[in-house]
């Protein structure tokens, strides 16, 4: 019958829709950080689709206070049980320092020590000489990855038993590694296999 039909995909709709409301996490229970970068591509890179994950993207997927805030609330109340940090070479977070880019701003007229950096939020200013810290420029993606995940394991705000990895995806052929590992490193050396002696 037709209208059984029309009824089940209300249904699935319904249960989309209002999945927060009835305690449903996404498919994974999965939280992703990662780079804003277009060359990027989260689901891609995972294999994941959408309604998987909850996906947090700034620049370098770098842990912010508001990505706590969201990993706080997915994983203490929404009932998300691992968290991926996905990192990438040649990140945008690479190019530069945080002095650089404090005095370029400064001559656009902007003093990060006197700019509210939440505007909804005027008690959050940088102190003189934070903005370095703020804007957390980094100079090696695979350290960088590892910290990330450090920085989420050590944090008091998720819970101590939700899973926590950290993969770097190569724009240079697309593909996903582990911090400080590259397979072609290896590929063609007796290192691969262990010494055969
Ligand atoms: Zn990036």
């Amino acid at each position: 019958m037709l209208y059984q039909q029309i009824d089940m995909e209300l249904a699935e709709r319904e249960a989309w829709a209002w999945r927060r409301q009835k305690g449903i996490c996404c498919n994974r229970r999965l939280f992703v950080l990662a780079c804003m970068d277009e060359r990027l591509p989260v689901e891609q890179a995972l294999g994941i689709r959408l309604g998987d994950a909850h996906i947090f993207r700034n620049a370098g997927g770098l842990v912010t206070d508001d990505v706590i805030r969201s990993a706080m609330l997915t994983t203490q109340f929404f009932g998300t049980r691992e968290i991926i940090v996905l990192n990438h070479t040649e990140c945008g977070m690479m190019t530069t320092t945080g002095e650089y880019l404090a005095n370029a701003l400064k001559e656009k007229g902007l003093d990060p020590a006197n700019v509210p950096i939440d505007p909804d939020l005027p008690e959050l200013k940088l102190e003189k000489e934070a903005f370095g810290k703020w804007i957390k420029m980094f100079t090696d993606v695979d350290e960088t990855c590892e910290k990330q995940v450090e920085l989420l394991r050590n944090s008091p705000w998720i819970p101590n038993d939700v899973a926590i990895h950290g993969y770097v995806w190569e724009v240079e052929n697309m593909r996903l590694r582990r911090p400080h590992i590259r397979l072609s490193d290896r590929v063609n050396t007796a290192k691969s296999m262990g010494a055969m002696g």
